[in-house]
């Protein structure tokens, strides 16, 4: 299938971040990993794709206060608003964040397209897109009308998870999109207590996954605590730019590869 692909003036890489089903830290992933390219001396800009349910403004300390400054003047134009030295744009800036984003799809695919083209984000070495979860309208939309470098799959361990990551590698794979590699979230939890790691959700599936498609398996990230108070809180752990950090380190990795 032909499709006719846009490049996004002036970004080098665009890598979509994915998962099949919500909440296995699909978010957090992007967010941490923005924030580890950014302190690698890379720029960095961060699209909230999740049109109804974004978590980016959350996350990197922004929200729909400063949308005045996000409008260039006299053009349909947006610029990115910016924090922690990344560019970020998120339906989250637009819509105060105890409001419900109830919009059919049509709009969505209108919403996404504003996201990506109509923002001036200058020169930048990376553009990461955190998608919603699954393979709707918004997947086909960018999969079909942006010029990606690839996508990274985030999941979480368990069957249930893994059946929907092989639908999703499917689709980039109906698209030709690149699946960069697979990303295992939560993959275990260190108590303090002992020095034993403890599988939550069962042990290397994610990393089986991988091997059965033939896909570079790019990582484990534990379950660390504080990687959910500090992110939740809008100050994510790989900002502190230490490696050695538990909660920082499996980002500083990943922005490696
Ligand atoms: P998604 O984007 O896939 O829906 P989120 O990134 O919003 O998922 O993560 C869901 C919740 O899990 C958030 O509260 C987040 O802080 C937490 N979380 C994600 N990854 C981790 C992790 N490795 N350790 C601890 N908590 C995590």
């Amino acid at each position: 299938m032909k499709f006719s692909r846009v490049k996004i003036p002036g970004v080098q890489r665009i890598i979509t971040c994915c998962s099949a089903k919500g909440g296995v830290g699909k978010s957090t992933t992007s967010a941490n990993v923005a924030l580890a390219l950014k302190n690698r001396g890379h720029r960095v800009g961060l699209v909230d794709a999740d049109i109804t349910g974004p978590s980016i403004p959350t996350m990197l300390g922004v929200d729909h206060t400063q949308i005045e400054t996000y409008r260039t003047a006299g053009t349909d134009r947006f610029c990115p608003a910016s924090n922690f030295g990344i560019k970020i744009m998120s339906m989250g800036l637009v819509v105060p964040y105890d409001e419900a984003i109830a919009i059919r799809g049509p709009m969505v695919n209108k919403y996404i397209r504003a996201l990506l083209f109509q923002t001036d984000w200058d020169e930048l070495d990376y553009l990461v897109i955190d998608m919603p979860p699954g393979t709707n309208d918004v997947h086909i939309t960018i999969t079909q009308e942006v010029v990606l470098s690839g996508a990274v799959v985030i999941s979480t361990p368990q069957q249930i998870a893994l059946v929907d990551v092989r639908r999703g590698i499917d689709m980039f794979a109906a698209v030709n999109v690149p699946v960069l590699g697979l990303v295992e979230n939560m993959s275990y939890y260190k108590c303090g207590k002992c020095d034993e790691k403890h599988y939550l959700f069962g042990n290397g599936g994610v990393k089986r996954c991988a091997a059965e498609l033939n896909i570079p398996f790019l990582g484990e990230i534990p379950f660390v605590p504080q990687i959910l108070s500090d992110t939740d809180a809008g100050y994510p752990p790989a900002l502190r730019g230490d490696d050695t950090m538990e909660a920082a380190k499996p980002y500083y990795d990943l922005a490696k590869r």
